[in-house]
């Protein structure tokens, strides 16, 4: 029998919501690269979305608190 081999993408990749590769974000690092470039207004926002575990904030405060206790990086999405 033959080997089809392995994906090694799915391996060494973090894998990040189809929320955020929908905006052309495909690693958590783009993903944070994102979220660095958001900073000056990242706190004025309504919506914000955590692309590692897909969880969904209304207000900047529980994002905020989502990064540090689980140092996820949160977008904001409005
Ligand atoms: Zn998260």
């Amino acid at each position: 029998m033959q080997s089809i081999g392995r994906v090694v993408d799915a391996d060494t990749v973090p894998r990040v919501s189809q929320r955020a590769r929908a905006l052309g974000l495909m690693s958590v690092t783009d993903v944070k690269l994102a979220v660095l470039r958001q900073q000056p207004v990242w706190w004025h926002g309504s919506q914000y979305h955590c692309p590692v575990c897909e969880t969904d904030f209304t207000n900047p405060g529980s994002a905020a608190a989502h990064t540090i206790a689980d140092q996820h990086p949160v977008l904001r999405m409005d």
